[in-house]
């Protein structure tokens, strides 16, 4: 079957399929009221003591704004109307506590999914997953996927948070789900634990699996088999063979130094989105955090996080790192990405519109809480702040004068900061290159993104799939540029990193180093083979190929000489 590829990797073994929950209840006519309406209440308070546990576990996991959903998820266990529904259903109609519960979710559920607003609509789901939730304690049900005996691939027709967050990650293989999408709940959780996950199979999924069928997951192609014959089998045995040796190989690079062959040392950091990223990158032997988008915390919500809550979260990133470098990005949105409450312009052209920095210094309301959430947070590890998108040198002098109120702000106030917090620049539009001696005066490090300079450069929109073969850092523009963007740091005694796509391209890396790159951030699951490259290379080797490949004309050239030499290489 064929679904969408949302965590990567290949996992064989047994199905375990999550049962449809509405199975179990019974309505029985009971005679004890009081005791009936005994076991409610305490159902209910054990329920709001797990959601209260759960909701700590998350926040530790991934953050407050994951973990909010279980606050919800309590919240409607206080709604004294509900539970007096609940108490007028045992009392009036003399029914079982489960029956109870049933009936009155089910009304409060198709209540929720009749609302005009999607928001809302949502939330049938929650109410949904609180009433499951109450019946299971009721009736002392065990969820097949709470206590997990044998490593198992979990077949189901999607996942809820509640359930991702109880699932013991060392027996879970691989997800598979019938609904879903590449953003979807169980997509994110997958890739942050490291899960290889197909979902949004559809069809007959759920009919044609049983427990205890064998089941091959190709994570990487979006591809399940269920009870496969012998040749794709082998053929899987061998992928997953080949791949746990090179987990086995890489795992030395874990506590290493990342250093080139003749020992010079050069960072190596992974990208986060949130609070787990960062735990999947310091699993992965990451050096830092070469880039924070603080994004994501914007989105999938009704309103803005105020400064505090932003400070929590930048406060909890800097305390992970510890020692090591986090470098946390301004606000970039915009582009592909947009919040549902900031009213933003409908554009004809968005990634060459209201993005990034220039909507953030057009709302200076919305721009200075979270610089200042920044600063305050630099005081619990080594923070540096990023600004993304810069093409003029205004816009750097306007932010740094909004960045030096911020400070003037809190010192008043008596908050504390680090007042040698390092500040540079994403440099990912073309014109930050051309001025990059400027810039780098101004500020104490780069970082090259080149996800957007590749796509500002060539003129190729990023998320256009018809011309997505152009989008390509092997372009000889694309690459001069890159050379030219470090040169200028250096000339300016500042670090160049880069925390586009291209630093996690094992192809890539030695025209990278070759060029003098002093720090590559990546997505986690890259870092360890760059580190295993980088041990491989000379910088003197690296810089003689990196001058051979500015000299050659198309990318295919250039492609076909980083083959050659990564071949002769291995
Ligand atoms: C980039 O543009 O290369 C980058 C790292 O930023 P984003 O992908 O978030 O735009
Ligand atoms: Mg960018």
């Amino acid at each position: 079957m064929k679904g969408i590829a949302a965590s990567p990797g290949i996992a064989i073994g047994r199905a375990l399929k999550k049962k449809e929950k509405e199975i179990g209840v019974q309505r029985k006519e009971i005679t004890n009221v009081e005791k009936e309406l005994e076991m409610l209440h305490e159902a209910i308070q054990t329920a709001k003591e797990d959601l209260k546990k759960i909701e700590e576990k998350t926040q530790e996991r991934m953050g407050k704004k994951e973990a909010e959903i279980f606050a919800a998820h309590g919240m409607i266990l206080e709604d004294p109307e509900l539970i007096s529904s609940l108490e007028k259903k045992i009392e009036e109609e003399k029914i079982n506590a489960e029956a109870a519960v049933q009936e009155v979710f089910a009304g409060y559920g198709e209540m929720f999914a009749a609302m005009e607003d999607e928001y809302m609509r949502a939330r049938a789901a929650d109410i949904d997953d609180v009433g499951k939730r109450l019946i299971k304690i009721l009736t002392g049900e065990q969820d097949e996927m709470e206590d997990l005996h044998e490593e198992v691939i979990i077949i189901a027709r999607d996942l809820t948070p509640s359930d991702t967050s109880q699932l013991d990650v060392k027996k879970v293989l691989a997800f598979v789900t019938k609904e879903g999408s590449r953003t979807s709940h169980t997509a994110i959780m997958a890739r942050s634990m490291g899960i290889p996950a197909v979902v949004g199979v559809g069809g007959d999924l759920l009919e044609q699996v049983s427990d205890e069928d064998q089941v091959i997951v190709d994570g990487n192609e979006g591809r399940v088999f269920i009870n496969p014959g012998t040749d794709t089998t082998a053929e899987y045995e061998k992928k997953l063979k080949r791949h746990l040796e090179e987990k086995r190989r890489l795992a030395a690079f874990k506590d290493k130094e990342a250093r080139t062959a003749d020992g010079k040392r050069v960072e190596v950091a992974g990208n986060a989105g949130n609070l787990l990223d960062i735990d999947g990158v310091l699993e992965e032997g990451g050096e830092g955090i070469g880039l924070f988008r603080t994004e994501f915390l914007y989105m999938d919500r009704k309103e803005m996080p105020d400064e505090d809550e932003q400070f929590e979260v930048y406060r909890k990133a800097a305390e992970k790192m510890g020692e090591r470098p986090l470098v946390i990005r301004t606000l970039d949105i915009g582009g592909d990405k947009d919040l549902p409450y900031l009213e933003q312009p409908e554009e004809m052209n968005p990634f060459l519109g209201y993005r990034a920095i220039r909507m953030c210094l057009d709302q200076p309301e919305v721009f200075k809480p979270q610089l200042r959430a920044i600063l305050r947070a630099s005081k619990y590890g080594n923070v540096k702040l990023m600004y993304p998108m810069i093409a003029f040198m205004e816009e750097l002098q306007a932010a740094n004068k909004l960045l030096k109120e911020a400070k003037n702000e809190l010192k008043e106030e008596g908050h504390e900061y680090d007042n040698s917090m390092e500040v540079g620049i994403m440099v990912e539009v073309p014109a930050a290159v051309i001025i990059a001696d400027e810039l780098a005066a101004e500020v104490d490090f780069f970082s090259i993104g080149t996800n957007d300079l590749v796509q500002y450069t060539l003129a190729v929109d990023r998320i256009n799939e018809k011309i997505a073969h152009l989008h390509t850092h092997y372009n000889p523009a694309v690459m001069r540029l890159i050379k030219q963007t470090i040169e200028a740091g250096h000339r300016a005694g500042i670090w160049v990193g880069m925390c586009g796509e291209a630093a996690g391209d094992e192809l890539y890396l030695p025209f990278l180093l070759g060029v003098g790159l002093d720090e590559f951030s990546m997505s986690a699951v890259s870092i360890l083979g760059i580190k295993e490259i980088l041990s491989l290379w000379t910088v003197k080797e690296a810089s003689e190929l990196a001058e051979e490949l500015l000299t050659l004309k198309t990318e295919k050239e250039i492609r076909t000489k980083l083959k050659e030499v990564q071949k002769a290489q291995k």
